[in-house]
């Protein structure tokens, strides 16, 4: 032990804090803790489809600077280029050695950070993970948006083991952590339900070909159209409330089975807090309440996410930890 402790001080991620009294009389036991200050990650969201967001933050997930480069409807190989830029510049705030670079991609992503599919960016097979790691010389961790996101939750937001994160933003996503590990699914989308068709009753034509899927009712840009048609509507009793209340409902319906099988404790969502905050939690609370048995489910927490926009950025810095150091 006391070999391994001299070698992380050595490289500057472990400092001495104090002294305390130890079990045996007698003998102080010295105090440490990672130097939170002596390495910066850098954290990328690609998530949102305006700007690509980057930050600098410490060892301990907090973030001390942070840049957006606008995506400006780049796809492809010149969306890859714009992700170098933004590194490019953020090593450049660095004021420390880095410790390594953590990504969230919008999509589905495998173990070895390949992108094997994010339609928005038209990445097909984009193995950003190794590209990242030529060009930059940098450990680097890459991961979809929903599965940082969940780490983020899981080690800030103070939530149990069994966890359910719901993403809403151009699309809709979920990650699922269960006994305190990240689901990958055989295929690498587990937590994909935006593309699960809700009901029987028709719905919109989603991107994917299917009618209804939870995407075409809940996708930010879907809401938000229809809310913007709403609001143009001069008929009393605006729909507003029902056009809410029925993307609601249908979420609650998806929750509920997976819900149902896994038992979780804890639900959270991430996205536009114009969009989830108020009735729309409330309303997805009632559906699941009333799809799920009391018994065994009624001690489920849904909430929104407390940490807002930065989540992606924080749970690219846990993967980073994580990889790097063994915490999280
Ligand atoms: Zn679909």
């Amino acid at each position: 032990m006391s070999d391994l402790v001299t070698e992380l001080m050595a490289e500057g991620l472990l400092v001495e804090t104090g002294q305390r009294g130890g079990a045996r009389p007698g003998k102080l036991a010295i105090m440490l803790d990672i130097d939170r200050s002596s390495f910066q990650i850098i954290g990328i969201d690609l998530s949102d489809s305006a700007d690509f967001r980057g930050a600098v933050l410490d060892v301990g997930g907090s973030i001390q600077s942070r840049v957006e480069l606008p995506l400006a409807g780049s796809t492809g190989q010149a969306a890859i280029d714009q992700v170098t830029s933004l590194i490019e510049t953020l090593l450049t705030l660095l004021t420390v050695p880095l410790l390594g670079l953590g990504v969230g991609s919008p999509g589905i992503v495998d173990l070895a950070g390949v992108v094997v599919s994010a339609p928005n960016l038209e990445w097909v097979g984009v193995p950003l993970q190794a590209a990242l790691f030529e060009r930059f010389g940098a450990p680097v961790m890459v991961a979809s948006d929903a599965n940082a996101a969940v780490l983020a939750e899981h080690s800030f937001g103070g939530v149990e083991v069994d966890l359910m994160l719901v993403r809403v933003g151009c699309g809709v996503g979920a990650a699922l952590l269960l006994g305190g590990i990240l689901l990958h699914g055989s295929r690498f989308a587990a937590g994909e339900i935006g593309h699960v068709a809700v009901g029987t009753d028709g719905g919109e034509l989603c991107g994917c070909g299917t009618l209804g899927c939870l995407e075409t009712w809940l996708a930010a840009p879907r809401l938000e159209a229809k809310l913007a048609d709403a609001a143009q509507d001069a008929t009393p009793a605006a729909p507003h409330d029902n056009i809410l209340r029925e993307a609601d409902t249908r979420l609650g319906i998806v929750l509920a089975r997976i819900v149902g099988a896994l038992n979780l404790s804890e639900v959270v969502l991430s996205g536009p807090k114009r969009l989830l905050a108020g009735s729309l939690v409330e309303a997805t609370r009632g559906t699941l309440r009333s799809h799920t048995l009391e018994r065994f489910h009624g001690g489920l927490a849904l909430r929104l996410s407390t940490l807002g926009d930065d989540i992606v950025l924080r749970g690219a810095a846990v993967m980073v930890m994580s990889s790097r150091l063994g915490v999280s």
